[in-house]
């Protein structure tokens, strides 16, 4: 028998993400538990595929976050957009923490005045208003951001059949150096269509200029895009002081911060890259103190964080429903949880992790889901270890845009629980039934029967 060659055993820096000598960055452990409840357990007792929340993490990420502007900047107020998930234990939530609301349609509006939300702390934002929806938030005095002329034109004739005075701002788009710009919302600053709405505004006499609006874009990995936006709002505020000698209350910058997800295409993980709360609110907080503003005057800093407050205190657990080889004699494992279902899937490459211990041996495989449809694919591309049929995955951060954004289509949606600080698990949203489906829907007569 020959000899072996001999090979000195070595120790390699391991790149994150970079196959190297010692392999493929895998996933890690197996998630067996979540806030202390173990994953098989709720899947038992709730159903597969199962939403579940962290009433835990989400107070610790928002008290991050607000404390990370706080520190930086005396006047901080967040109002939680509902799109972003709009279940009411969601909300409620980031009310008792003390966010306002932030809501883009009459029925988030509504939405937020069944929560118990103060109508004076609701902002409505959106392009598409109604005339019955303004004449309400105006009587209502809730914040009003305007988004076009027709809009404003509208808001003055509400004025005239309205006790109360409509409570305004306009929402500016800008360029803050991310493209493409986001300027089909509001009105640009650069050409000067928002200082001409702010004329229009303060010469009509009708409305109530409070503040100044601006939601950049979503994911926004830069935080200096943030600094732009503040200066650029600070600069128009100057120009209203000195015109109209007006001061307003408030700036508010949007949403948009990007959440520890990981994009699609992305080198390295979300979770190593993406800019802080802190980052975000030093870029914010030093281009308002160091414009204009004295500090008797500096305004209430808004901010509408959706994804980056919520998206890590979601997750989606599913049971493997079948592996088998493609023609490629590549490795598909099929879980019951689908796009339909995880609707960021499709520009997040979702870290999913095992429920259970599992063996060492490890494949390159891709995840689809239930559905019959060939774009019902959770990941293209995961290093997972072998999965059984009936084990169980757990697909992390999946808090942000899921809960509204999905779909019945096919199947019924699941169950959403909620894991409180006491670790007691509450079902915040039921698992649909036929007559959810059946409900709503009439049969005319002459197809009631089929033969
Ligand atoms: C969607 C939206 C938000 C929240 O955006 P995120 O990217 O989730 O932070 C805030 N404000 C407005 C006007 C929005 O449309």
């Amino acid at each position: 028998m020959e000899k072996k060659h001999y090979e000195r055993p070595h120790i390699v820096r391991l790149d994150a993400g970079m196959p190297s000598k010692a392999g493929i960055r895998s996933e890690q452990l197996p998630t067996t538990h979540i806030d202390g409840i173990a994953v098989t357990e709720l899947i038992e007792k709730y159903g597969s595929p199962l939403f579940v929340l962290s009433e835990k993490t989400i107070r610790s990420v928002y008290q991050k976050a607000y404390k990370a502007f706080s520190t930086r900047y005396p006047k901080v107020q967040f109002a939680w957009s509902y799109k972003t998930n709009y279940l009411s234990a969601v909300c409620n939530i980031f009310h008792q923490e003390g966010s306002w609301a932030e809501v883009v349609s009459g029925f988030e509006y509504e939405k937020a005045i069944g929560n118990g939300v103060d109508p004076k702390k609701i902002i409505f934002n959106g392009p598409a208003k109604t005339w019955d929806e303004l004449v309400l938030a105006t009587e209502n005095s809730s914040l009003i951001h305007i988004d076009h002329l027709d809009e404003l034109y509208m808001l003055i004739e509400v004025a005239e059949t309205t006790s109360q005075k409509p409570r305004v701002a306009i929402r500016v788009n800008m360029d803050t150096g991310i493209y493409p710009m986001w300027d089909r919302f509001g009105f640009n600053y650069e050409n000067g269509q928002a200082w001409d709405a702010l004329n229009k505004i303060m010469h009509s006499g009708k409305l109530e200029l409070m503040g100044l609006h601006t939601h950049i874009g979503t994911f926004i990995m830069s935080a200096n895009a943030y600094a732009v936006a503040a200066s650029k709002l600070a600069e128009l505020a100057r120009s209203l002081q000195q015109k109209f000698n007006h001061q307003l209350k408030y700036i508010d910058l949007g949403g948009g911060f990007a959440s520890k997800n990981t994009l699609k295409g992305s080198y390295l993980p979300g979770s190593d890259t993406n800019p802080s709360f802190n980052e975000y609110a030093e870029a914010i907080s030093s281009a308002l103190i160091n414009s204009h503003f004295t500090p008797g005057e500096l305004p209430l800093l808004i901010l509408e964080t959706g994804r980056a407050l919520i998206d890590e205190a979601g997750y989606i657990l599913s049971t493997v429903i079948a592996n088998k080889r493609m023609s490629t004699g590549r490795r598909a494992t099929i879980i019951d949880a689908g796009v339909s279902l995880l609707f960021t899937s499709f520009w997040y490459q979702h870290q999913v992790s095992v429920a259970q211990g599992t063996s060492q041996y490890r494949e390159d495989t891709s995840l689809y889901g239930p559905l019959c449809m060939n774009i019902d694919c959770i990941r293209e591309s995961i290093n997972l270890p072998l999965l059984n049929v009936n084990d169980h995955v757990v697909i992390h951060q999946t808090g942000a845009y899921n809960l509204t954004q999905w779909m019945q289509f096919i199947h019924l949606r699941p169950n959403v629980v909620l894991i409180d600080e006491k670790g007691e698990v509450h079902i915040v949203r039921e698992k649909e039934k036929l007559s959810d489906v059946n409900g709503p829907e009439l049969l005319p007569e002459h197809l009631a029967k089929i033969n």
